[in-house]
């Protein structure tokens, strides 16, 4: 079917380097001497290890069970026995290490009773949980757990299920080989996604130099009777990016705001995750392989299905690595990164490991200033203005590299593929993302002390005041208490006394501070002058003496001259 394409802004074209890995079909890659399991390997919550060291695992069975809804449960890729649940290094830009579950096989490979599910007679719901359960995640790069996506956004009706099937980084060929060879199923997976999401159009796209693919998923979509639209789009890197290939199919362009492109109708699923998902749906089985690259500095570069966990030096000796190979880079030589060290283990979203030598990559020219050419701005692919960026995050001034959208940076490296200074620009980037997220959780952390801090406060304040309230409450019903009591006592009888209310603890505080005050009145009045009644008679004489002279003395003094 010819369908009008739109082109999508900036670009590259590098050297493809595919024709190495694409010629031979897929091999069976053979069972490692160990493999470790990192249990974090999907956006979202890290699954909880249910193993413990010494346990004997089947193939397939749960070994790390989903953490919340976007989660996805994590499974032994072959029956043995677990001999560590440690911390290990991940095969991530950080180089930090995650819980992994370390098991060494015990070579029967022996299955655990798989469940498969009729995704059109169970509830949407049990759909979406047995994908959890088998552990499906987007295996295209972002590793997003897939039930996620195909749950429907409300209010929002599906136009367009797009199907990625452009696999435009260079060295990469694990999706041509997989349509090549397993077309059919991937076409029953992608019914599967049609019939839970219910979109008026699917459309899988493919980029041109991968005609065989085009021609195996035309063939299954015939034969299958669908109605899907397989779309050969313009090589053209990164025409795989979701909002890139969006574009290309429908001319719609997906705001560099918005967070899910469900929320305008239109939702992304690598070929690998429907190849996955129809397998869990069909034969119950959960993720524990996929198909992968293994090329570079190689004898025998080609296409692997690799148990997830195996060490990626281990899988690199399968295609004979040149004697001068120096490192190994995950994913593709624009957006892969190298690996701290051989043991390093495949995981979900692992498509290609490329042998790494100087004649390949040459090392890079020394960093030179930007001159401000603009060939950056032209290129990329999102429409931001890389050497701005640059200079903002060389100067660490990290607020002004979000005034330039540095989050929507897909880190595609379209800009420090043609900067004639070679400045590595998506280094810079990388810099100043994981700088603000860091900060970002620093200020989370403070802003969390702070919040404790002052609910503690608060909560000793509102202690405080409800104590004080309790006692006034208690004291008021008190008095209350007393009032009714004396009011409501019964009137004395003639020659009765009334009887006395029962005092309170007021009452005989009071009445304990009167007795006190009468005993020292009473005290007070011994030592008071003295009454002359009770004196003697002889006394009472000399007084009566005493006054007689006093009484007598004026007349003598009128008496005496010059008185
Ligand atoms: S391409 Fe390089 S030199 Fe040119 S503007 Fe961008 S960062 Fe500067
Ligand atoms: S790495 Fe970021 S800034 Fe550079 S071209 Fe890609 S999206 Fe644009």
């Amino acid at each position: 079917m010819l369908m009008d394409l739109f082109k999508f802004k900036g670009g590259v074209k590098p050297p493809s380097n595919k024709l190495q890995s694409n010629h031979l079909p897929i091999a069976l890659a053979p069972m490692p001497s160990r493999l470790v399991m990192p249990l974090h390997q999907s956006i979202g919550g890290t699954p909880r290890p249910i193993v413990a060291a010494g346990d004997h695992v089947l193939k397939g069975q749960m070994i790390g069970e989903a953490d919340g809804w976007i989660s996805a449960a994590v499974h032994a890729p072959t029956s043995g026995t677990v001999v560590e649940v440690a911390m290990h290094v991940r095969p991530h830009p950080s180089g930090l290490d995650s819980l992994c579950v370390v098991i060494e096989p015990d070579g029967k490979d022996e299955w655990i009773a798989r469940t498969p599910i009729d995704h059109n007679a169970a509830a949407p719901a049990d759909v979406f949980h047995h994908l959890q359960q088998c552990g499906i995640v987007g295996l295209g790069g972002a590793g997003f757990p897939a039930h996620g996506k195909l749950t429907p956004t409300k209010g929002v009706p599906m136009d367009e299920l797009i199907i990625n099937g452009a696999e435009c980084e260079p060295f990469i060929t694990c999706d041509d080989l997989l349509m090549r060879e397993r077309a059919d199923e991937v076409v029953r997976g992608i019914a599967v996604f049609r019939d839970l999401l219910q979109p008026k159009k699917v459309l899988i796209g493919i980029e041109d130099n991968k005609p065989e693919a085009i021609a195996a998923m035309r063939a299954a979509v015939d034969a299958l009777n669908e109605p899907f639209s397989v779309v050969a789009v313009p090589t053209l890197y990164p025409a795989g990016g979701a909002k890139q290939l969006i574009r290309v199919l429908t001319g719609k362009e997906v705001p560099g705001s918005m967070r899910s492109t469900a929320d305008m109708g239109v939702q992304v699923f690598n070929v690998g995750t429907a190849y996955s998902a129809w397998r869990a749906i069909a034969h119950g089985e959960p993720l524990i392989s996929r198909i992968l690259t293994v090329t570079g500095n190689v004898h025998a570069p080609r296409n692997y299905e690799v148990l997830i966990g195996t060490p990626m030096g281990e899988l690199l000796a399968l295609a004979q690595p040149h004697p001068d190979t120096d490192g190994i880079l995950m994913g593709g030589p624009m957006m892969g990164f190298l690996i701290p060290n051989p043991q390093v283990p495949v995981v979900k979203t692992t498509n290609c490991l490329i042998a790494h030598d100087d004649r390949l990559f040459p090392p890079k020219a020394p960093e030179m200033p930007c001159i401000r050419c603009g060939a950056c701005a032209r290129a990329c692919p999102h429409e931001l203005q890389p050497f701005e960026m640059y200079w903002f995050s060389r100067a660490k001034n990290f607020g002004k590299t979000q005034e330039y959208n540095i989050f929507d940076c897909i880190e595609c490296g379209c800009c420090s593929f043609v900067c004639p200074s070679h400045i590595p620009l998506v280094d810079y980037f990388r810099f100043s993302k994981s700088e603000i997220w860091s900060r970002e959780r620093e200020k989370e952390s403070a802003d969390g002390a702070r919040d404790r801090f002052e609910f503690k406060n608060f909560r000793q304040e509102r202690e405080k005041q409800e104590k004080a309230e309790k006692l006034a409450a208690k004291a008021a019903a008190t008095r209350e208490k007393v009032a009714t009591e004396g009011a409501g006592a019964p009137a004395a009888a003639d020659g009765e006394a009334a009887p006395k209310p029962k005092p309170s603890g007021d009452d005989a505080k009071r009445a304990l501070i009167e007795a006190a005050m009468e005993k020292a009145r009473q005290q007070k009045a011994q030592v008071a002058p003295k009454n002359t009644d009770h004196l003697a008679p002889d006394v009472e004489a000399d007084i009566a003496a005493i006054d007689a002279r006093r009484n007598a003395a004026p007349a003598r003094a009128a008496d005496t001259p010059d008185a």
